[in-house]
Order: C-alpha cells, then structure tokens, then sequence
C-alpha cells in the first residue's frame, strides 16, 4: 500500500495532527492490506463520486479507498550526522511514496520552538538540509561505485554517471533532486537509491486555533505558500489541534462543530485529498447492489491491473472489463440508460485505466 510519510522539525505539531488521523481513521478490518503498526494510520478518501454512486445503486454498503499515513518523528538539524534518531529516522523516509511536512504558524509561548523562534522558511530549510545532505551521501556513494564500472566500457555506467552528476549539482546548490524533473529513464538509474528529496512533498501549514478560518492572512502561512509556489508544491493550511478535536465528534455534531468554527470541511480531510493527489493515485470504482466501492490504482495501471487490487484471481483470469465513465453513469442515472447510449464499453487486457472509471469485470476462476 502506498504511504505518507508526516515529517517536520519537533514541537510543530506532528503528532497531535497524527492522533487527530488515527482518531477519524478506518477500521482496518476493510483494508486487509493496511499495516498494523502505531506509527501507521489509515484514512479513507473522501469522494463525492462515490456519494453519487451510492445514491444511484443504493447498495448494502459503501466502501471508500483508502492509504496510510506514517508518523515519522525525531528529525532534528544534523539527522544526516546521526544527530538524534539520525539515520534511522532517515530509513523511515525512504519507505513512504510521498511527504507531507508539517509546519509550525502558530505562536505559543508555552510551546518551545527548537530554534527559539517561529520561523516557517527557516525550519523548512532545516529538514530540507537534512535530506539534501542524506541524498548527497547515497549520490556520491553510488558515482564512485559507477565510475569504477566504466572503467571496463560499459555504456550504462557512463550514462548513470552523467545523470548523478546533474542530481549531485542540484543538490549541492540545496535543490531537490525532483526539481530537475528528470524524465521516467533517468529516474530509473536513480530509483534504487530512494533519494529523499526525489519524493514529491506538501507543506501542511499548522496554525493556531483561533486563526483556523482567517489562516490565509496568516503571515507565516503566505511565507510558507511563496515558499511552496517556487517549488510548485502544494500548501494546506490546517489547525492541528482544531482536527483533534474534530476527529472526536461524529455526524451532527461533527457538522455543527465545523459550522460554528465557520469552516466547510474539516481540514483533515482536506489534507486526505491533497496527500491522495500528491502520490499520483487514481480512483475507479465497482457499482454492485451489495457494495459500491472505491480502489486505488497507480496512473497508467491496465485493466488486469486493476482487477488484481480486488483480488489477485482477477487479474490472473482476467477476460474483458465492462467500463463507463462516472461522469457518464452520473448523467445516464442507471446502467441501463448508459448502455442505451453506447456510453458501456467492452475494454480488453491492454486497456488502460482511467481516474473515474466504472468497471466490472469478468473473469475466469
Ligand atoms: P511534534 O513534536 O511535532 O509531534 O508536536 P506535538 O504534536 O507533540 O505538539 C507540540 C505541542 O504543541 C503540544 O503541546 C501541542 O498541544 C501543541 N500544539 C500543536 N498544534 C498546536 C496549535 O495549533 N496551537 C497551539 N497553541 N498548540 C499546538
């Protein structure tokens, strides 16, 4: 299952956001394939698409998607020296698809910074540093070892020097390695070095209770956002102690509470959505009478593919997917309809699986 990692300096408010997600989080009993574990929590993806289809099918139950976030604490200056949890810490990054970094906007004299003041640029600074430098270290390991390969003539090393010397320059000018936007082959030479900074990120801007509905004007959170902007990243101002409280309530009060806060949705929620689209993931869905559902798929995942999230003899006696499109189901009102409109497509093994994608498939056992 793909994961997000939540990182950032200590004392920003890592794990009160993390226990506010644990709180809202799903039981795992639906997703078998979640990992037990407390630094993991799993969430379900909010989707109006699947509210739709439940309206439409009225099956016995509705099953969101859902990935896990992973509550990645102890990174402290001089991580990639071993300071604190050190190397450690780091081994724990590698391992997520994309980064969530938490931000401290919110000023409380109760609440020590490590830095002695608040600061958002300069902390986000501090933890990109850390992981520029662990990059660095792997890069350089990986350009001897690559060198020493050329020496025979072979092409591959030659080509895997020229594309770790660029990743080396960008990293050495404090750029990330994603900021080269290398294309899907020179990614590949880097991949098995599971660069930190290769991850895509998003900033969650942590601001205090009482600036949850005006954050906007927040000046560390418009320092945070043109930070954000430069490199083309994503900011979602949150209040993680407000989403602790939220994550207590249910339904109406749920509702009420946001109301009275003057908020639409809860912001983790909105954090969900952004993490979901910053690992590159798409949604289609299964419509039955029993259960509407909603699955997970890499872009570009083929139908088998696809068929194999549900179950693995789906994908191995994968015959045809009957496919429409939600937006298509969603003006047709039933099968029926879409079907009448030639809007229900037969799609084979080489087709290629769209976000919004309703399937049905049929299968050998
Ligand atoms: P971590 O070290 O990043 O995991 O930070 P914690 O989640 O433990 O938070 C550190 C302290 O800041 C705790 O005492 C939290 O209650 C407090 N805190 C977190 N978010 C907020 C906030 O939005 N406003 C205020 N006033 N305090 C917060």
């Amino acid at each position: 299952a793909l994961k997000a990692g939540i990182v950032g300096l200590p004392n920003v408010g890592k794990s009160t956001l993390f226990n506010a997600i644990t709180q809202a989080g799903a039981e795992s009993a639906n997703y078998p394939f979640c990992t037990i574990d407390p630094n993991v929590g799993v969430v379900e993806v909010p989707d109006e698409r699947l509210d739709k289809l439940t309206e439409l099918v009225v099956p016995n139950r509705t099953v969101p998607t859902a990935f896990e976030f992973v509550d990645i604490a102890g990174l402290v200056r001089g991580a990639s020296k071993g300071e604190g949890l050190g190397n450690k810490f780091l081994a724990h990054i590698r391992e997520v698809d994309a980064i969530v970094h938490v931000v401290r906007c919110f000023e409380d004299e109760n609440i020590t910074h490590v830095e002695g003041k608040i600061n958002p640029i300069s902390d986000i600074q501090t933890i990109n540093l850390e992981l520029i430098l662990a990059d660095l270290d792997s890069v350089e390991k990986k350009i001897d070892r690559s060198r020493k390969n050329m020496k025979g003539g072979n092409k591959q090393s030659a080509m895997e020097v020229e594309v770790l010397e660029r990743v080396k320059e960008a990293l050495y000018n404090d750029q990330p390695a994603r900021s080269l936007d290398l294309t899907e082959d020179e990614k590949a030479i880097v991949r098995d070095l599971h660069l930190l900074t290769l991850k895509p990120v998003l900033y969650a801007a942590n601001v205090s209770e009482d600036g949850v509905t005006d954050a906007e004007n927040n000046p560390f959170v418009q320092q945070v956002r043109e930070f954000a902007a430069a490199e083309n990243a994503e900011v979602v101002p949150i209040s993680a102690k407000v989403e602790a409280e939220i994550a207590e309530l249910e339904g109406e009060d749920k509702a009420m509470f946001l109301e009275e806060l003057g908020l639409e949705s809860s912001g983790l929620d909105r954090l969900i959505t952004a993490a979901y689209r910053l690992l590159g993931l798409y949604t289609y869905f299964t419509a039955g009478v029993q259960e509407v559902r909603a699955w997970t798929i890499r872009k570009g995942t083929k139908a088998p593919g696809a068929a194999g999230v549900i179950h693995t003899d789906f994908e191995r006696g994968f015959i045809r997917a009957e496919v429409v499109s939600f937006n298509d189901l969603a003006a047709a009102g039933t099968m029926n309809v879409a079907k009448e409109r030639g809007q229900v497509r037969l799609e084979g093994k080489d087709y290629v699986v769209q976000d919004g994608d309703v399937m049905h498939f049929r299968f050998n056992v």
